[in-house]
């Protein structure tokens, strides 16, 4: 197209131009913003989420129960010593936690990758001859840099409970700082979830969908605004319907993604 060339290629040379001026006395050197940075417009109102960095993090890896003495090796969770990583659970009829949590994250990460952000992922594969990430591994990555992290997981309870929960920081030791924000953020995760007529959890957390604590490695060293999801309870036939169907995985994964705008808007 005709136009759009003519104006790129005057930017080009007012850019061009401008760099071959002579510059004042005193004058530090600048670069030339290029014409992109136009982005602040139109192209900016369909990325929410530009320059926001988010942890995603898929628990358990598949390979987990073929290699119990690396995952049983004791790491720091934040003041105390807990095991590498666990298992996960799984559907009566064998759907894994660790897969379920994957293909809700690579949804979840495509999303939020179209709204703009940066996404950081614990692990990148869902094999069964891989193990960890070790929850000190976990909880540590991002610090520094991502706005916010996300831990997901699905429960394994007896068959009648069913629902979700969103699990925050308690207001303690190392927690304090991020107990504020964390709890925000649950609540807007609980609210996105909730939007998509996913249940809160009937079965745990006082029938509100949301539980603080301190044992966990994951949100223990997370220095950020974080959350662990446990997405449903896999032993219940209601949730497992949801949690191996590629449209359940995506009600929760985009409850996720909203929830995450929300928060970071
Ligand atoms: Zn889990």
């Amino acid at each position: 197209m005709l136009r759009p060339l003519l104006a790129s290629l005057a930017v080009a040379a007012a850019a061009l131009v401008g760099a071959l001026a002579p510059m004042p006395p005193g004058a530090t050197p600048t670069t030339p913003v290029p014409a992109t940075s136009a982005a602040h417009g139109p192209a900016a109102a369909g990325k929410p989420l530009s320059g926001k960095v988010i942890v995603i993090d898929p628990g358990h890896q598949l390979g987990n129960s073929r290699f119990p003495s690396e995952i049983n090796r004791l790491v720091p969770a934040g003041g105390f010593r807990k095991p590498c990583n666990t298992t996960g659970t799984s559907t009566d009829d064998g759907h894994p936690e660790a897969t379920f949590t994957w293909q809700v994250a690579k949804v979840l990460k495509r999303r939020l990758r179209a709204l703009g952000a940066r996404v950081i992922m614990t692990r990148h594969s869902n094999r069964l001859d891989r193990w960890g990430p070790c929850v000190d591994k976990r909880g540590r990555l991002g610090n520094g840099t991502a706005d916010l992290k996300v831990s997901i997981h699905g429960d394994g309870s007896y068959s009648g409970g069913h629902g979700f929960h969103v699990i925050a920081p308690a207001d303690v030791r190392p927690t304090r700082d991020t107990y504020r924000s964390s709890k925000r953020l649950a609540k807007s995760v609980k609210r996105a979830l909730k939007a998509r007529r996913l249940p809160v959890a009937n079965y745990i957390a006082g029938g509100d969908g949301l539980d603080f604590r301190h044992d966990l490695g994951t949100l223990n060293l997370s220095d950020m605004p974080t959350v662990m999801v446990e997405l449903g309870n896999m032993r219940s036939p209601i949730d497992a319907r949801k949690m191996t169907t590629k449209r359940g995985r995506s009600s929760y994964a985009l409850g996720l993604s909203s929830s995450i705008r929300t928060f970071l808007s």
